[in-house]
């Protein structure tokens, strides 16, 4: 497996780095695990206002010694770049200042990788350092109308956009998992119809079921700002759809990819910088 890390233009000041601690695993479905963390550390955490906010989840290398306690922005400065921790980039699924803890959701997809794996045995006590939160996407207010497309890595924003929705908004959500088990609880607005696509054993990322779907709904009339977020494959057939054949203007539209097939984070996130790797 060859990685490279990222570069990044992130600061200590525009990223600061926050040190949790699990406080417990929630099982959401067969696929997805909801970790919740807080502690001392929450003190530090500073939220913004995107509903898209994320973080950079830091694993440190095995064999690698960084000191205590891990400075990302300390390592970066001071040891080389083969040597510095690994990253990995998800979705803060809600926050809740009063309770000084917040959630983060992972997909489940087997034994490789780092963030996958980490949280499918994570334990109440076990340390999560992230960098972040950065994020870039609210709801337009001025808006007829919304449309939603992503699988199961893009669910934690998805949800956490549709639910900050309100109640008058209309729109149109496809959520693609594997089936009927994966469905989760999102508090929508009455006007906003969430359609689930199942692929049904076929392996993520290699269905045509998300891409299809937008293509052959009949939309609503109106504006439409669409928030669409997922395997980078589907992320390129939407493009076409989106900016294709249904004519949208770039301002109107939020996609990229979220995880590539077969690649880590770290190429993927190489790749993306790269104007080849640009969806
Ligand atoms: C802004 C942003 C927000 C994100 N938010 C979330 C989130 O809230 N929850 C979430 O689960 N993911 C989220 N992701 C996606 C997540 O960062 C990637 O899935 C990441 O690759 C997972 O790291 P890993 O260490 O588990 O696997 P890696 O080491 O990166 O990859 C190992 C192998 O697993 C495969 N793989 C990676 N992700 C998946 C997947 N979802 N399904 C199937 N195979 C996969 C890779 O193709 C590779 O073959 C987000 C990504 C971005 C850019």
């Amino acid at each position: 497996m060859t990685s490279v890390p990222a570069s990044t233009s992130a600061t200590r000041k525009s990223r600061p780095q926050t040190n949790l601690t699990v406080l417990r695993r929630e099982q959401l479905s067969p696929y997805m695990v909801r970790i919740i963390a807080g502690g001392p550390g929450f003190a530090g955490y500073v939220n913004n206002a995107f509903v898209d906010r994320y973080v950079k989840i830091v694993f440190p290398q095995p064999g690698v010694s960084y000191g205590e306690p891990l400075d990302l922005w300390e390592i970066r400065e001071s040891m080389p770049r083969d040597q510095w921790p690994h990253t990995r980039t998800y979705t803060v699924r809600w926050v809740d200042e009063a309770a000084a803890e917040l959630a983060i959701d992972f997909v489940i997809h087997g034994d490789e990788g780092l963030a996958g794996p980490w949280a499918a045995s994570a334990r109440p006590g076990d340390t999560l350092i992230f960098t972040g939160p950065g994020g870039g996407y609210n709801p337009d207010p001025a808006a007829d109308w919304y449309l939603f497309a992503g699988d199961e890595s893009a669910l934690p924003a998805i949800g956490a956009a549709i639910e900050s929705l309100p109640a008058e908004a209309r729109g149109l959500a496809f959520l693609e998992v594997d089936g009927a088990a994966d469905i989760q609880g999102i508090a929508a607005p009455e006007g906003v119809e969430l359609r689930w696509l199942f692929r049904g054993g076929v392996p993520a990322g290699d269905s045509g079921l998300l891409v299809t779907a937008v293509r052959d709904a009949s939309w609503p009339d109106g504006r439409v700002q669409v928030f669409a977020h997922g395997e980078r494959g589907y992320m390129k057939g939407l493009r076409e759809v989106l900016y294709g054949q249904r004519g949208l203007e770039r301002s109107q539209v939020s996609l990229s990819g979220y995880w590539a097939k077969g690649r880590v984070e770290d190429d993927f996130q190489a790749e993306k910088k790269l104007p080849i790797g640009t969806i």
